[in-house]
């Protein structure tokens, strides 16, 4: 050790050398090897184990059985209200982790699915349905970053996001914490683990992110949470799996198993699909984690038995979120280790997986929170950031008359139960895990929004139940929808309409005879064709979290909508599942999204543009919708001037110039009328020096249609 600053003599005969895998010169695979040589079997096992802060009431057990990991997950128990307590919280497991022989860091994960949404104070961004609309996958690595900025700030060193789920049946309680319905969506907004994880795990502010839930979780049958996704193994390569290999490819350091069954058997114990197809041919190199109590539950029953985790650990579980019965679990490995029944180079396997990332994330050597960070934790930058996210996510479905936007000086009358609830537009994962309604964390409420757009904040009148309208209003705006739920709690197998109280609202605002905006802040697309004559305009707003006002952007029309439905729209409950494309008529497409110039979500004067002058002949036309490090995404819009039917139309792009693209994925195809819109993103995308580039793209379909070609700038 060094004293007062003087550097050290040469070793004294009696201090021992430090031992290699302190030395953060070496590589990290070096320092693995040298701790691994040290670890007890029990050293071992007690990284594989991931216990519940709430399970912990004796602190001293962190230490007596070498546990590895601690989460605050959404079954725990109430957690610390301000980020100052969270960090003190964090650094005294640290302390405790720490004191043991060999002195191995814990590694502490929480869901921080939109912003660092445990803690009072932070910034809550939308949940992914709200980003999948955005069809900004830059945005989203923006987020990612402000989030893990926000999570460091309390020393956390994890986050069980992003969720790539791929939704197929909107009646399913987590479809809100899915990008979009295709395969396409979710692949794109892989952005957020760059984000979370930073140019490198050790840098500042960067934190270990999760893809979850590996594999099928959106594709159950009935949308039954935790349930059975009866698929062939081609369609589930086709679809849930390509956005796991873009996190793969992205370098995500961990992957936690789904709570579901593929075709009757769980996926906690899926040897081929965890140790072959994930590990293997995807390459992953990170640590697997269990989902909470998912290992208990193999057999159906509560409560682990030696066949559950000895099934589990084989399959290429690596470390298992116990999350209370830390005891049993590691009784139960122990013994099934000691019998040979689970081999030693799978525990070893585990465990260089979980220290490789705990070197990487420097935790050795800065064990401990931040401060840095935690003041800027919910910020106004971060906050605008969020806003800007909002009105991005801002899906326009219908605006019949022109009656959006508002003009600031009209008088307005809002109601609706969502309209004044920073709970209720937060939804799920806030603060507490099913979430709640009133005031659970500060931020500005979709009224509040309003009230600061108009001219006159007087001109905005509220009244949650639409009590007291009458027809001196220029326009009535309705902010209603879904209240919080998370998980199976918010499986809806019957009917997906609007409850009563909004059903009641919404006719007090019609009798009253003015036009009625509806706002709709849900977590899916409900079930509303009934009502939809008696709107005349509706706007999806999903879940934006703690920045109603950016709802406010678009309803004033500061900012045009540019939305885009991550997911089709049903026209009735009946239609369930409708995300798997299999053609059912839809109430609004995928893809669907108008703004304020009437032609949907595409620019006026972009090069190319159908009917521009001098380009009559021209049927398509791109633009370039975001760009992040490597990549980019790009909307091309192809008219059709042919007789042919659009349906099987495809459209690919090309690039030419200077323009090189290591891997473009297949477009999201959104047909409406006789246009396509296809919306792809290209990876590793490069511009030589000083060149200039443009798309070529062709259109071919069945029957036969004439290629259309078209650049621009
Ligand atoms: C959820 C996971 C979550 C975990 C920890 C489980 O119930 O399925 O998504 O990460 O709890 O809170």
């Amino acid at each position: 050790c060094t004293l007062n600053g003087t550097a050290p003599a040469a070793a004294s005969a009696d201090v021992p050398p430090a031992p290699a895998y302190e030395d953060p010169a070496l590589p990290v695979d070096d320092r693995v090897e040298d701790l691994l040589s040290r670890m007890s079997l029990d050293d071992k096992i007690g990284q594989m184990t991931q216990v519940d802060r709430g399970a912990l009431e004796n602190r001293s057990d962190l230490a007596a059985y070498r546990i590895g990991s601690v989460l605050s997950g959404g079954g725990s128990a109430p957690t610390p209200n301000t980020p100052q307590a969270w960090a003190e919280m964090y650094d005294s497991f640290q302390r405790t982790a720490l004191s043991t022989p060999l002195g191995i860091p814990v590694i502490y994960g929480v869901d921080a699915v939109h912003g660092h949404n445990n803690v009072r104070g932070a910034t809550i961004f939308p949940h992914n349905i709200g980003l999948g609309a955005t069809r900004d996958p830059g945005l989203v690595e923006r987020i990612g970053r402000a989030t893990a900025e926000e999570v460091s700030g309390t020393g956390i060193d994890w986050t069980f996001a992003p969720c790539l789920c791929v939704a197929r049946d909107d009646r399913w309680g987590r479809t809100y914490e899915s990008f979009g319905e295709t395969p396409e969506i979710p692949s794109a907004m892989t952005t957020l683990i760059d984000g979370l994880q930073g140019a490198s795990l050790d840098a500042p502010g960067s934190i270990l992110a999760t893809a979850k839930h590996y594999i099928g979780d959106g594709g159950t049958t009935g949308g039954d949470d935790q349930g059975d996704t009866r698929l062939s193994e081609a369609e589930l390569r086709e679809v849930h799996l390509p956005p796991f290999r873009e996190a793969v490819e992205r370098g995500v350091g961990s992957v936690m198993v789904s709570y579901s069954s593929w075709n009757g058997v769980k996926m906690h114990g899926h040897r081929y699909l965890i140790t072959d197809v994930l590990k293997g041919e995807l390459g992953f190199t990170g640590f697997v984690v269990s989902d909470w109590a998912g290992v208990d539950q193999l057999d159906g029953r509560q409560g682990f038995t030696a066949a559950e985790v000895r099934d589990a650990v084989n399959a290429g579980i690596d470390m298992v979120m116990v999350p209370h019965d830390y005891r049993r679990f590691i009784e139960l490995l122990r013994g099934e280790v000691r019998a040979g029944r689970v081999p030693m180079e799978r525990i070893d396997d585990a465990n260089r997986r979980i220290l490789a990332k705990k070197f990487e994330l420097g935790l050795f050597e800065n064990p401990y929170t931040d401060r840095s960070y935690t003041a800027g934790i919910g910020s106004a930058e971060h906050r605008e950031l969020a806003r800007e996210a909002v009105r991005k996510s801002q899906t326009l479905l219908k605006n019949d008359g022109g009656v959006l936007p508002l003009d600031t000086s009209a008088k307005v009358f809002v109601a609706g139960k969502n309209a004044d609830d920073i709970g209720n537009q937060s939804g799920g994962w806030t603060i507490t895990w099913q979430g709640g309604s009133g005031d659970v964390t500060p931020g500005t409420t979709v009224l509040e929004g309003m009230r600061a757009a108009a001219s006159d904040p007087s001109r905005v009148v509220y009244d949650r139940y639409g009590n007291g309208i009458d027809g001196s209003y220029d326009v009535a705006v309705a902010v209603v929808g879904e209240t919080p739920y998370a998980e199976m709690e918010g499986d809806r197998p019957g009917s997906m309409g609007l409850d009563q109280e909004d059903l009641a609202t919404l006719s007090r605002l019609r009798a009253a005879g003015v036009p009625v905006v509806v706002v709709l802040v849900s977590g899916r697309p409900l079930d509303i064709a009934g009502q939809l004559g008696g709107w005349d305009a509706l706007l999806a707003a999903w879940l934006p979290g703690t920045e109603g006002a950016g709802v406010a952007d678009v309803l004033y029309g500061d900012h045009a909508p540019t939305g885009k439905l991550p997911m089709t729209w049903m026209r009735s409950a009946g239609q369930q599942p409708i995300n798997d494309g299999d053609g059912k008529e839809a109430l609004f497409p995928l893809g669907h999204g108008l703004t304020y110039d009437g032609t949907g979500p595409d620019e006026p004067g972009d090069p190319g543009d159908p009917g521009d002058p001098g380009q009559e002949r021209c049927t398509a036309h791109y633009r370039i919708v975001s760009q992040w490090s490597g990549g980019f995404q790009a909307e091309v819009t192809v008219r059709n001037d042919t007789s042919a039917p659009l349906d099987g139309w495809q459209v690919r792009w090309t690039p030419s110039g200077a323009l090189t693209i290591g891997s473009a994925w297949n477009a999201v195809l959104t047909r409406a009328g006789d246009t396509v819109v296809a919306t792809g993103s290209g990876w590793n995308a490069r511009l030589a020096p000083g060149g200039s580039t443009a798309f070529g793209f062709t259109a071919t379909g069945s029957p036969a249609v004439p290629a259309v070609s078209c650049s621009g700038g």
